[in-house]
Protein backbone atom coordinates (compact mmCIF):
# COMPACT_ATOMS: atom_id res chain seq x y z
CA UNK A 1 0.00 0.00 0.00
CA UNK A 2 1.29 3.04 -0.98
CA UNK A 3 1.99 5.86 1.61
CA UNK A 4 0.02 9.74 0.25
CA UNK A 5 0.33 12.98 1.95
CA UNK A 6 -1.75 15.83 0.92
CA UNK A 7 -0.82 19.10 0.88
CA UNK A 8 -3.49 21.94 -0.17
CA UNK A 9 -3.55 25.83 0.68
CA UNK A 10 -3.59 28.59 -1.76
CA UNK A 11 -1.30 30.06 -3.99
CA UNK A 12 1.82 31.09 -2.81
CA UNK A 13 1.53 29.39 0.69
CA UNK A 14 4.92 27.57 -0.05
CA UNK A 15 3.30 24.20 -0.58
CA UNK A 16 5.55 23.27 -3.70
CA UNK A 17 8.96 24.14 -2.42
CA UNK A 18 7.80 22.67 0.99
CA UNK A 19 6.93 19.45 -0.76
CA UNK A 20 9.47 19.34 -3.01
CA UNK A 21 11.82 19.55 -0.51
CA UNK A 22 9.80 17.12 2.08
CA UNK A 23 9.50 14.28 -0.91
CA UNK A 24 13.30 14.65 -1.22
CA UNK A 25 13.84 14.15 2.36
CA UNK A 26 11.61 11.19 2.73
CA UNK A 27 12.02 9.20 -1.05
CA UNK A 28 8.83 10.09 -2.12
CA UNK A 29 7.18 11.34 -5.78
CA UNK A 30 6.38 14.70 -5.43
CA UNK A 31 3.14 15.71 -7.48
CA UNK A 32 2.27 19.38 -8.27
CA UNK A 33 -1.25 18.98 -9.31
CA UNK A 34 -1.76 22.93 -9.99
CA UNK A 35 0.82 21.98 -13.14
CA UNK A 36 -2.14 19.53 -14.80
CA UNK A 37 -4.52 22.74 -14.42
CA UNK A 38 -2.13 25.26 -15.55
CA UNK A 39 -1.23 22.88 -18.61
CA UNK A 40 -4.66 22.50 -19.44
CA UNK A 41 -4.87 26.41 -19.79
CA UNK A 42 -1.73 26.71 -21.77
CA UNK A 43 -3.49 24.55 -24.34
CA UNK A 44 -6.51 26.37 -24.11
CA UNK A 45 -4.45 29.71 -24.81
CA UNK A 46 -2.23 28.32 -26.91
CA UNK A 47 -5.69 27.79 -29.29
CA UNK A 48 -6.70 31.38 -28.84
CA UNK A 49 -9.55 30.08 -26.23
CA UNK A 50 -11.67 31.91 -24.14
CA UNK A 51 -10.62 29.96 -21.18
CA UNK A 52 -13.02 31.55 -18.93
CA UNK A 53 -15.71 29.80 -21.18
CA UNK A 54 -16.46 26.20 -20.18
CA UNK A 55 -17.68 25.33 -23.51
CA UNK A 56 -14.52 26.44 -25.17
CA UNK A 57 -12.27 24.59 -22.85
CA UNK A 58 -13.87 21.57 -22.57
CA UNK A 59 -14.25 20.80 -26.37
CA UNK A 60 -10.51 21.31 -26.51
CA UNK A 61 -9.89 18.59 -23.43
CA UNK A 62 -10.15 15.34 -25.97
CA UNK A 63 -7.04 17.12 -27.83
CA UNK A 64 -5.02 17.31 -25.07
CA UNK A 65 -2.98 14.61 -23.21
CA UNK A 66 -1.19 15.41 -19.86
CA UNK A 67 1.49 13.46 -18.42
CA UNK A 68 3.69 13.94 -15.28
CA UNK A 69 6.97 12.57 -15.67
CA UNK A 70 9.45 12.26 -13.00
CA UNK A 71 12.66 12.92 -14.05
CA UNK A 72 15.83 12.86 -11.40
CA UNK A 73 13.18 13.27 -9.08
CA UNK A 74 11.71 16.35 -10.32
CA UNK A 75 8.12 16.42 -11.82
CA UNK A 76 8.07 17.65 -15.78
CA UNK A 77 4.67 18.45 -17.30
CA UNK A 78 3.83 17.24 -20.80
CA UNK A 79 1.53 18.48 -22.91
CA UNK A 80 0.80 16.44 -26.25
CA UNK A 81 4.43 15.18 -26.10
CA UNK A 82 5.98 18.58 -25.73
CA UNK A 83 7.59 19.37 -22.19
CA UNK A 84 5.86 22.36 -20.78
CA UNK A 85 6.84 22.89 -17.64
CA UNK A 86 8.99 26.31 -17.99
CA UNK A 87 5.65 27.84 -19.86
CA UNK A 88 3.16 27.12 -17.62
CA UNK A 89 4.41 29.25 -15.09
CA UNK A 90 3.71 32.81 -16.53
CA UNK A 91 1.10 35.31 -14.54
CA UNK A 92 -1.16 34.83 -17.71
CA UNK A 93 -1.26 30.83 -17.87
CA UNK A 94 -1.80 31.65 -14.01
CA UNK A 95 -4.80 33.13 -13.98
CA UNK A 96 -5.70 31.09 -17.03
CA UNK A 97 -5.27 27.77 -14.58
CA UNK A 98 -7.50 29.70 -11.87
CA UNK A 99 -10.26 30.05 -14.53
CA UNK A 100 -10.24 26.31 -16.03
CA UNK A 101 -10.49 25.15 -12.97
CA UNK A 102 -13.54 26.31 -12.16
CA UNK A 103 -14.43 23.99 -15.13
CA UNK A 104 -16.14 20.59 -13.66
CA UNK A 105 -15.16 18.55 -16.89
CA UNK A 106 -11.48 19.83 -16.76
CA UNK A 107 -11.22 18.43 -12.65
CA UNK A 108 -13.16 15.35 -14.26
CA UNK A 109 -10.63 14.87 -16.83
CA UNK A 110 -7.67 15.11 -14.40
CA UNK A 111 -9.08 13.49 -11.53
CA UNK A 112 -8.34 10.02 -12.46
CA UNK A 113 -4.42 11.12 -13.68
CA UNK A 114 -4.17 12.57 -10.07
CA UNK A 115 -5.70 9.33 -8.75
CA UNK A 116 -3.66 6.66 -10.41
CA UNK A 117 -0.24 8.44 -9.61
CA UNK A 118 -0.92 7.88 -5.79
CA UNK A 119 -2.17 4.07 -6.09
CA UNK A 120 1.08 3.73 -7.55
CA UNK A 121 3.42 5.61 -5.63
CA UNK A 122 4.53 6.87 -1.93
CA UNK A 123 3.65 10.62 -2.87
CA UNK A 124 3.53 14.13 -1.38
CA UNK A 125 0.37 15.45 -3.57
CA UNK A 126 0.09 19.66 -3.40
CA UNK A 127 -2.98 21.23 -4.30
CA UNK A 128 -6.44 22.70 -3.66
CA UNK A 129 -8.70 19.46 -3.32
CA UNK A 130 -6.37 16.89 -2.38
CA UNK A 131 -7.52 16.52 0.97
CA UNK A 132 -11.10 16.96 0.23
CA UNK A 133 -11.50 15.90 -3.25
CA UNK A 134 -8.69 13.70 -4.91
CA UNK A 135 -7.06 11.78 -1.94
CA UNK A 136 -9.76 11.87 0.92
CA UNK A 137 -8.40 9.08 2.68
CA UNK A 138 -4.90 10.71 2.50
CA UNK A 139 -2.78 8.93 5.20
CA UNK A 140 -1.86 12.89 6.47
CA UNK A 141 -3.42 16.29 5.54
CA UNK A 142 -1.87 19.39 5.36
CA UNK A 143 -3.84 23.19 5.11
CA UNK A 144 -0.14 25.28 4.44
CA UNK A 145 -0.91 28.79 4.69
CA UNK A 146 0.39 32.30 4.79
CA UNK A 147 -1.03 35.93 4.98
CA UNK A 148 -2.49 37.25 1.44
CA UNK A 149 0.90 39.90 1.72
CA UNK A 150 3.83 37.30 2.56
CA UNK A 151 2.28 35.14 0.20
CA UNK A 152 2.36 38.36 -2.61
CA UNK A 153 6.07 39.22 -1.22
CA UNK A 154 7.05 35.73 -2.21
CA UNK A 155 5.59 35.17 -5.41
CA UNK A 156 7.34 38.33 -6.18
CA UNK A 157 10.66 37.53 -5.59
CA UNK A 158 10.22 34.46 -7.11
CA UNK A 159 8.87 36.02 -10.36
CA UNK A 160 11.50 39.16 -10.17
CA UNK A 161 14.56 36.45 -10.16
CA UNK A 162 13.13 34.74 -12.93
CA UNK A 163 13.44 37.94 -14.93
CA UNK A 164 9.32 38.67 -14.94
CA UNK A 165 8.91 42.61 -14.86
CA UNK A 166 5.96 42.50 -12.64
CA UNK A 167 5.13 44.64 -9.26
CA UNK A 168 4.26 43.67 -5.77
CA UNK A 169 0.67 45.48 -6.17
CA UNK A 170 0.14 43.62 -9.16
CA UNK A 171 1.54 40.34 -7.57
CA UNK A 172 -1.20 41.14 -4.52
CA UNK A 173 -3.56 41.50 -6.61
CA UNK A 174 -3.08 38.39 -8.66
CA UNK A 175 -2.79 36.41 -5.10
CA UNK A 176 -6.28 38.08 -4.30
CA UNK A 177 -8.11 37.65 -7.25
CA UNK A 178 -7.16 34.02 -7.20
CA UNK A 179 -7.86 33.22 -3.59
CA UNK A 180 -10.97 34.48 -4.46
CA UNK A 181 -11.91 32.20 -7.62
CA UNK A 182 -10.22 29.03 -5.59
CA UNK A 183 -12.08 29.47 -2.86
CA UNK A 184 -15.51 30.37 -4.21
CA UNK A 185 -16.20 28.39 -7.17
CA UNK A 186 -19.16 26.12 -6.69
CA UNK A 187 -16.73 22.80 -7.38
CA UNK A 188 -13.88 21.95 -5.67
CA UNK A 189 -13.52 24.70 -3.80
CA UNK A 190 -10.54 25.76 -1.57
CA UNK A 191 -11.12 24.52 1.46
CA UNK A 192 -9.37 23.30 4.79
CA UNK A 193 -10.27 19.32 5.30
CA UNK A 194 -11.88 18.72 8.55
CA UNK A 195 -9.23 16.28 9.58
CA UNK A 196 -6.23 17.97 8.22
CA UNK A 197 -3.43 19.89 10.13
CA UNK A 198 -3.45 23.78 9.47
CA UNK A 199 0.73 24.79 9.08
CA UNK A 200 0.32 28.61 9.10
CA UNK A 201 4.20 30.03 7.13
CA UNK A 202 3.31 33.82 7.83
CA UNK A 203 5.59 33.93 11.24
CA UNK A 204 7.58 31.25 9.64
CA UNK A 205 10.71 31.11 7.10
CA UNK A 206 11.14 27.89 4.87
CA UNK A 207 13.67 26.25 6.77
CA UNK A 208 11.22 25.90 9.80
CA UNK A 209 8.29 25.38 7.84
CA UNK A 210 9.79 22.59 5.44
CA UNK A 211 11.29 20.74 9.03
CA UNK A 212 7.45 21.39 10.75
CA UNK A 213 6.22 19.72 7.03
CA UNK A 214 8.71 16.77 7.68
CA UNK A 215 8.42 15.72 11.27
CA UNK A 216 4.54 15.39 10.69
CA UNK A 217 5.61 13.28 7.51
CA UNK A 218 7.79 11.26 9.75
CA UNK A 219 5.58 10.37 12.41
CA UNK A 220 3.01 9.51 9.30
CA UNK A 221 5.36 7.04 8.34
CA UNK A 222 6.18 5.84 11.79
CA UNK A 223 3.02 5.15 12.33
CA UNK A 224 1.91 3.34 9.19
CA UNK A 225 4.87 1.10 10.04
CA UNK A 226 3.77 -0.15 13.60
O1 LIG B 1 -0.79 25.52 -7.44
P1 LIG B 1 -0.83 26.43 -8.65
O2 LIG B 1 -0.79 27.87 -8.30
O3 LIG B 1 0.18 26.05 -9.68
O4 LIG B 1 -2.27 26.12 -9.30
C1 LIG B 1 -2.74 26.85 -10.40
C2 LIG B 1 -4.26 26.94 -10.31
O5 LIG B 1 -4.82 25.64 -10.51
C3 LIG B 1 -4.80 27.40 -8.95
O6 LIG B 1 -5.04 28.78 -8.87
C4 LIG B 1 -6.10 26.65 -8.82
O7 LIG B 1 -7.14 27.41 -9.38
C5 LIG B 1 -5.94 25.43 -9.67
N1 LIG B 1 -5.79 24.19 -8.92
C6 LIG B 1 -6.93 23.53 -8.53
N2 LIG B 1 -6.85 22.33 -7.91
C7 LIG B 1 -5.66 21.78 -7.65
C8 LIG B 1 -4.47 22.45 -8.02
C9 LIG B 1 -4.58 23.68 -8.66
O8 LIG B 1 -8.03 24.02 -8.74
N3 LIG B 1 -5.60 20.58 -7.06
Amino acid sequence: MSVNIAIDGPAGAGKSTIAKAAAKAVGFIYVDTGALYRSVAYYAISKGADVSSPESVTALLPEITPELKFIDGSQHVFVNGEDVSDKIRTPEVSMGASAVSAIPAVRDFLFDLQKKIAAENNVIMDGRDIGTVVLPDADLKIFLTASAEERARRRHIELTEKGENVTFESVLADVNQRDYNDSHRDIAPLKQAEDAALCDTTELDLSQATEKVIAMINETIKSKEQ
